[in-house]
């Protein structure tokens, strides 16, 4: 029983160590490759994730109701 113990804890202790490191390795390389880029909605400011946003001439929008709100307020 006392080594399912000693084998337990040294389980647990790699798990802990290879997690641990893992934020940092994040850091080190390019985190912009490994976080999704975020765009601000033109219209209302709300963030969101690039590939969720709809893109009108180098703009982003939340939404296409906000898209066509903003065309619209700035004819
Ligand atoms: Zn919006």
């Amino acid at each position: 029983m006392g080594k399912l113990i000693f084998f337990a804890i040294i389980a647990l202790l790699i798990y802990w160590i290879i997690k641990s490191r893992q934020p940092k390795d994040m850091d080190t390389n390019s985190p912009s490759e490994a976080i999704e880029d975020m765009v601000r909605c033109t219209h209302c400011g709300v963030h969101l994730p690039k590939s969720e946003c709809i893109t009108n001439d180098n703009m982003f929008f939340c939404s296409d109701e906000h898209r066509h709100q903003h065309l619209e307020s700035s004819k």
